[in-house]
């Protein structure tokens, strides 16, 4: 029994080095798999890990647009448990159900939003975050990579949260860091000199597109947000159209997806361009922070000045 035995032992032998040399260079491979949950926190990290071995995957997939309603399926388990860290957007986005799933788990969650907020909701450049759903319910407007002052302190956030765990590449980091920053401001001088003047009224079908219309001298004077599950009401419509006669509304903003048929009906209904913008939040319509966001304003200006 005994020889039968080792004769066993002897046959697997080359199999379990083998797979244990194999489990080995997983465990190599993981210690620089980073995740990012989703697409705008992808684009931002993606300029930042440039010239070092980390390598990054994003979680969702690429028609989930934002996280909002958002469920892990057992594909992203997989995908975060082979992972070292998870980097999140953050400010209520993933609602923290990311944190519950790698909770004592020993990967590590990079907010991007760290210090984003101040107790009362005030954010970083902006007198408030707060928006309110019909008339009543608080939340925070959690689609910060849309303001070019918070997606600075998102790049300094993810940038010292994998300084953390490579400080290998503390050089590398820091120097893309500053990079992106430098495009940022480029853009930021742009925003400058495309929106001199004062404010002018619009209307959007995106609350993603709030602190983008708000540093571009945008004043949303109405906002409906869209998804697959909630569409307006007609008199939700009505309502939008009526107050926007005496408010001199002069554009209405919404993205390519379900809200555009709503947007154009109320553009038509006040004899007012509609203008599409992009969230971010879809892989196949930018694969570039910097130039998305130039379009971005480059279309808010053109809305105001024409
Ligand atoms: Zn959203």
């Amino acid at each position: 029994m005994k020889s039968i035995i080792n004769k066993i032992t002897a046959a697997l032998l080359p199999l379990i080095l083998v797979f244990g040399l194999a489990a080995c260079s997983d465990v190599k491979t993981a210690d620089k798999a980073v995740l990012t949950s989703f697409y705008p926190v992808y684009l931002i990290a993606e300029r930042l890990v440039e010239g070092t071995d980390i390598s990054l995957m994003n979680m969702a997939r690429p028609q989930t647009g934002c996280l909002h309603d958002y469920q892990l399926t057992s594909l992203d388990m997989r995908l975060l448990s082979k992972s070292k860290a998870v980097i999140i957007n953050g400010a209520g986005m993933e609602h923290s159900f990311i944190e519950r799933a790698v909770e004592n788990t020993g990967i590590k969650v990079i907010d991007s939003s760290d210090g984003l907020f101040g107790t009362e909701g005030e954010a970083v450049g902006h007198e408030e975050a707060f928006h309110s759903h019909d008339g009543h319910d608080h939340e925070l407007n959690s689609h910060i990579w849309m303001s070019l002052k918070m997606a600075k302190a998102q790049a300094e956030n993810i940038c010292a949260g994998l300084i953390g765990l490579y400080p290998q590449y503390k050089k590398e980091l820091e120097s893309n860091k500053e990079l992106f920053l430098a495009d940022i401001a480029s853009l930021e001088k742009l925003e400058d000199s495309e929106n001199e003047g004062g404010e002018f009224n619009v209307i959007s079908f995106n609350e993603a597109f709030h602190y983008l219309l708000e540093e571009n001298g945008a004043f949303i004077t109405a906002e409906i947000e869209i998804d697959e599950n909630v569409t307006p009401t007609a008199r939700e419509l009505a309502e939008m159209t009526d107050s926007a006669g005496s408010l001199n509304v002069k554009a209405v903003f919404c993205a390519d997806d379900n809200g555009r048929v709503f947007a154009e009906t109320v553009g038509r209904e006040l004899d007012i361009p509609v203008y599409i913008l992009d969230p971010l939040t879809y892989t196949v319509s930018s694969d570039d922070y910097i130039k998305a966001m130039e379009r971005n304003i480059l279309t808010v200006s053109e809305a105001k000045n024409r």
